[in-house]
């Protein structure tokens, strides 16, 4: 007799959608109840950077779980969350040096924003609470996250919950219209920040966030170096706090540790998830400079915020186990299989439906326009990124589908971002299917 299903789906086509149900999964596989292996092209929401069930986790999960899963952050402290600290501000750049723990990508960019606004009370600027975002940007479901978002698809539905915030243009050269070079281009584009902050009143802004490297909406976008250059600059002569929102992008997804290495420029916040535990546990953090921190430890500073479960031993013992293994070894083997991912799409490179393919490291993007020469995407009801997704699991192969707008300001797109473990076999049968697959839309569609 079938069954039925409690669990209310969001996405997926309705309440009791027809999913694949999984039994199991190990390193890049994922195994139906049907015994159908499928590869996990996208780590599932980019976010198994090690792979599933790594070896040693399990371990983990017993010692820690026999010893201490539990403690409230406030009142307690434990070995777990403070060794985590500790290599959180050792491996990542410059002075960001404090940690606070949360538990999703979402909750640690409202934490930024909250943490934004306390440091500028502190410091007697009572105005400051302004968050300035980008266009066809995700940094999370919650209202103050998605208040941020820049994806019109997300927040569509949801204006009236949302806070009186501004956005700029996304860092998208593939969409840009700024003339001159792609350094000019790309200081013409953060310039944006400085008018919107003039705008709107230097006092009354508290930060920016930015996703280093395109994620959900607008995946593998790349701005030229310069452009965070100048964001810097931006932020320092208007004393505006820069978040760099590496939930997607930290942890080897584009290349080394952190996306924000390509660039050079340490952001005032860091605000990580996903890949700090490779999704064997809910957790994420805030990384906070120093400066910022120093606010907090005035007589009388507080900060009135946190989670339940935030930093619980158990989650930190997991992610110390996680984040030892993103090993230079293990970083370089992902940018190995994003490099063989390029190579083996070349194909698609000139293909007429494909009008941007972009790379960083293991973190391959590809958009789809109905016209390469105009870069006019599909009409919206044509779902050529779920046609794509669809072919691609037919194929044996799960990839992350998307759109960046509602409003024709972007492609339909596909993300891939393996594990950074994958294999050379894994990484040809994705370069294989993801072809095959785009071809057989296009000939359906042309
Ligand atoms: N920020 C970025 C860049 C993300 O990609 C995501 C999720 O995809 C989030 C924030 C939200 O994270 P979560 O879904 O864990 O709340």
């Amino acid at each position: 007799m079938a069954h039925q299903n409690h669990i209310f789906y969001k996405w997926g086509g309705g309440i009791e959608p027809d999913l694949p149900r999984i039994d199991h999964a190990t390193d890049e596989f994922l195994v139906t109840e049907d015994g159908e292996q499928l590869i996990d092209a996208a780590s599932g929401a980019a976010v198994t950077n090690l792979g599933h069930s790594v070896p040693g986790i399990d371990q983990i999960f017993e010692s820690q779980s026999s010893n201490v899963s539990y403690l409230s952050l406030s009142h307690f402290s434990h070995d777990a969350p403070e060794e985590l600290a500790r290599t959180l501000a050792t491996r990542s750049p410059g002075d960001l040096s404090k940690v606070f723990y949360t538990n999703s990508g979402s909750e640690a960019n409202e934490a930024a924003f909250k943490l934004a606004r306390e440091y500028f009370r502190s410091r007697g600027k009572t105005e400051k609470s302004v968050v300035i975002s980008r266009w066809q940007s995700y940094h999370g479901a919650t209202f103050g996250a998605l208040s941020a978002t820049g994806n019109t698809l997300r927040r569509r539905g949801y204006e009236s919950f949302l806070a009186d915030w501004e956005h700029i243009s996304p860092a998208y050269p593939y969409r840009w219209s700024f003339e001159g070079t792609p350094e000019e281009q790309a200081r013409a584009a953060a310039r944006e920040l400085e008018t919107t902050i003039r705008q709107r009143g230097p006092e009354t802004v508290a930060a920016f966030i930015a996703e280093p490297v395109g994620g959900a909406s607008i995946p593998a976008t790349a701005p030229h170096p310069a452009y965070y250059e100048e964001v810097r600059d931006i932020c320092d002569e208007y004393d505006v706090l820069f978040i760099a929102d590496e939930v997607m992008t930290g942890f080897g997804r584009t290349g080394p540790l952190f996306a924000m290495e390509h660039y050079g420029v340490v952001p005032d916040m860091m605000t990580l998830g996903k890949g700090l535990t490779s999704g064997y546990t809910p957790m994420s953090a805030v990384l906070v400079r120093d400066h910022v921190a120093e606010e907090f430890t005035h007589d009388g500073a507080s900060f009135a915020h946190g989670h339940t479960f935030a930093g619980n031993p158990l989650s930190a013992a997991v992610a110390n186990f996680v984040v030892d293994r993103y090993t230079d070894d293990v970083l370089e083997q992902g940018r190995a299989r994003g490099r063989q991912l390029v190579s083996e799409l070349d194909a698609l490179r000139d293909h007429p439906m494909v009008g941007d393919f972009r790379a960083m490291g293991p973190m391959v993007g590809l958009e789809f326009v109905a016209d390469r020469a105009t870069k006019e995407p599909f009409d919206p009801s044509s779902k050529v990124y779920k046609r794509v997704y669809d072919a691609a699991l037919d194929r044996g192969v799960y990839t992350y589908p998307g759109k960046g707008s509602v409003d024709g300001l972007a492609g339909d797109h596909l993300m891939l971002a393996p594990p950074l473990t994958l294999s050379e076999a894994s990484a040809s049968r994705i370069a294989d299917a993801v072809i095959d697959s785009v071809e057989t839309v296009y000939r359906r569609i042309k």
